[in-house]
């Protein structure tokens, strides 16, 4: 958690790829008691909880069709936020991936210390690899060439590859081409629809708080790919990203024989698993909420609202 990369590492891609590498690269990994610290710690908290509640729902299905290994891609895996995830999960194999080489050593660094300290533990294996999932074959990359997985997770990444028609057919073959039959792509995005709501009902081509912003070029107009806008987050993330809209991810998703069978809001998704007492405890731990059970729920219809409202998974 202390690891510290000061260097600048600026890549040469094309498009905004670089870009997004670039600013991933030097995002600082600056420990536990910092992002604790932090405005935005709830949110961050929630997405967590949000996601572990997302993995554990389809590791569970994973299972209750088959017994005995499970491989997943981990893609966009970032500085390996996830790794407790699948270990909780109990798989057995995890390939992560990501843009980022700097986020992906750190990643390979978090497992490293995470397998130190459960010496005892069955501990699942990993490969780690650096690419661009927008322009690059995934499959020439696995050490093992014959490698499929149950599971594909790209959590909160697919919307960088709306840049173009061609780099989100890629991201998604990448996803989808080494799953087994019956396997699952499961991810969360920001709500394309939501995000185009908030930007009509404002006066200008910006909208949001005093923790975020999202900043459109144009407004109006929304063309299928490359329509961009500027997301920044307490100055988490200030990058590109682009807008999904979801039918169109769905067409897409039909030439790699994927179908939709699962698709939430982060309130529907949220309403959904806070019935469950296990995933309610969950969420007392990880203070996913800044006060949770909310008296008559006043935190949740407030600027709370906001935090999980503008994001989708599927
Ligand atoms: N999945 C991680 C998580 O949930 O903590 C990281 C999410 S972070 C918001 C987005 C990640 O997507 C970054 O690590 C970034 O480098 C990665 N990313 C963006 N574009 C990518 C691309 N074209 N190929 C692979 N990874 C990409």
């Amino acid at each position: 958690d202390d690891l510290d990369y000061p260097t600048k590492r600026l890549r040469t891609q094309e498009g905004h790829s670089s870009k997004v590498a670039a600013h991933y690269n030097e995002l600082k990994e600056c420990g536990l008691q910092v992002r604790n610290e932090s405005r935005i710690v709830h949110l961050r908290n929630f997405n967590n909880w949000m996601k572990s509640a997302l993995i554990g729902e389809f590791l569970d299905r994973v299972r209750q069709k088959k017994k005995g290994r499970i491989a997943v891609l981990d893609l966009g895996c970032g500085k390996g936020g996830d790794l407790l995830k699948w270990k909780k999960g109990r798989i057995s194999k995890l390939v992560c991936t990501d843009i980022a080489d700097v986020s992906v050593t750190q990643c390979r660094q978090r497992y490293s210390d995470m397998k130190t300290r459960c010496r005892n533990e069955d501990v699942f294996s990993a490969e780690f690899i650096t690419a661009d999932s927008t322009k690059e074959r995934l499959s020439e990359k696995y050490s093992d060439p014959e490698i499929t997985f149950d599971i594909c997770s790209c959590q909160f990444v697919y919307h960088y590859s709306f840049e173009t028609h061609e780099q989100a057919d890629l991201m998604l073959r990448n996803a989808c081409e080494r799953l087994c039959p019956g396997g699952y792509f499961i991810g969360t995005t920001p709500d394309g629809f939501e995000l185009v709501k908030r930007l009509e009902a404002s006066e200008t081509n910006l909208f949001g708080n005093d923790v975020y912003s999202v900043k459109f070029y144009e407004k109006g107009k929304y063309p299928l790919f490359g329509c961009k806008y500027d997301f920044s987050l307490e100055g988490v993330v200030n990058v590109p990203e682009f807008l999904i809209y979801f039918p169109v991810l769905v067409e897409m998703a039909k030439k790699y024989n994927m179908k939709l069978i699962y698709k939430k809001t982060f309130r529907e998704f949220f309403e959904e698993k806070v019935k469950n007492d296990e995933q309610k405890t969950l969420l007392r731990k990880m203070q996913a909420l800044e006060q949770y059970p909310a008296p008559d729920h006043s935190k949740l219809t407030s600027d709370k609202e906001e935090d999980y409202e503008h994001a989708k998974m599927f």
